[in-house]
């Protein structure tokens, strides 16, 4: 037994593998597998439909949202984003730059307009949130990332900008926890972190945002197009969407995200918990703005214990929790799947490792 804390992409739970190895071999009874079928046939149809309206649902958010699944990843978001929204003449967007996704972000709006960075927290290797900033009143829109996935630091609250749209980048806490996701006017979130497989973006965006910029926009970049095609403008990227659905439909059939975010917290709690008791470790980010699913820390001494713990992991069944080379060390992504008992696993080998150094 594995227990998987790959950053990305996830884990997926045990009953959403199985479905969807069942759907690649034979779908809806039909003597076909999912990846032979026209996606017109009105089976695949049902699914996109369910799927597009379950994103909606597990986020509380009506008919004046449409929720698309399409293709190029959260990272041909960044560029979606300021084509739509940003005013050809008088384009100003305001962007919190809280790591590596959030920087390449503002990188592409800059190729649109005006960016103005109102927090930048690259002093201290995006170790913290930035808080206590203004947000320009002129800006089209205010762009945040919800979860900074490298990092592991999480914005707790979001503060809302009133006079504009609020954007914000979900991809690695999606339906992991609550929000006031009506304050939001575009949410984006690539599937692989906590969804499905990759292939698959979810854009929430509140339709009547859109058609203000002024420019034209290339068809396949217009969240108009993929409204009308009811993401289906193009062949869309079926097994992404079926999984991602199975996962949406065991999300919602557990409690939803509020079911999510108590089991998230108490796996959170205990892994935090033990890098700030453990004194041969210690975490990486400012204490209030820990990711709940991206947890960051360091061996205080490697060269002395480093080997020993990843022997210890390693024969445990851990997978994944090597850190990201921007920060070094370790990073155990919990996304929603990651069961309480991985957790602990992981947990009892840092304790093991302390009693035997
Ligand atoms: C992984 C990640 C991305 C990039 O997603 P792709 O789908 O690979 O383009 C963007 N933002 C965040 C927060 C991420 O974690």
């Amino acid at each position: 037994m594995k227990h998987n804390f790959s950053a990305g992409p996830c884990i997926l739970p045990q009953e959403v593998l199985t479905g969807a190895a069942d759907a690649v071999r034979e779908f809806a009874g039909m003597g076909l597998s999912l990846l032979e079928i026209s996606h017109r046939d009105k089976n695949f149809v049902s699914v996109m439909d369910e799927a597009m309206a379950l994103s909606l649902e597990l986020m509380g958010l009506g008919d004046d949202y449409a929720a698309l699944f399409l293709q190029g990843g959260a990272s041909l978001q960044f560029a979606m984003v300021p084509f739509n929204l940003m005013k050809a003449d008088g384009g100003h967007a305001a962007y919190l730059e809280t790591g590596t996704w959030a920087t390449n972000a503002r990188k592409e709006a800059q190729g649109f307009g005006k960016v103005t960075v109102v927090g930048n927290s690259q002093d201290r290797n995006f170790s913290y949130i930035p808080k206590g900033y203004a947000i320009p009143e002129d800006a089209q829109y205010f762009h945040t990332t919800s979860n900074n996935t490298i990092y592991g630091t999480q914005m707790q609250e979001i503060p809302h900008f009133a006079h504009g749209w609020n954007v914000c980048d979900m991809s690695s806490d999606i339906f992991s926890r609550p929000r006031p996701f009506h304050q939001f006017d575009l949410i984006y979130a690539g599937a692989q972190k906590n969804m499905g497989p990759a292939g698959a973006t979810l854009v929430v965006v509140k339709k009547d945002i859109l058609g203000q910029s002024g420019r034209w926009i290339p068809t396949m970049l217009d969240y108009a197009t993929h409204i009308k095609g009811e993401s289906m403008f193009n062949t869309p990227p079926v097994f992404s969407v079926y999984t991602s659905l199975l996962t949406l439909r065991w999300l919602k059939a557990n409690g939803g995200v509020a079911w999510a975010h108590q089991r998230n917290s108490e796996k959170a709690a205990l892994l935090y918990g033990e890098i700030d008791r453990n004194p041969l470790f210690h975490g990486t980010t400012a204490a209030e703005d820990r990711s709940h699913m991206n947890a960051c820390f360091l061996l205080h001494d490697e060269a002395a214990h480093q080997a020993r713990f990843d022997a210890l992991w390693k024969e445990a069944g851990v997978v994944g929790i090597n850190g990201h080379r921007s920060v070094g060390g370790y990073r155990a992504s919990m996304y929603n799947a990651l069961p309480l008992e991985s957790v602990q696993v992981l947990v009892d080998c840092m304790r093991e490792l302390e009693r035997t150094a």
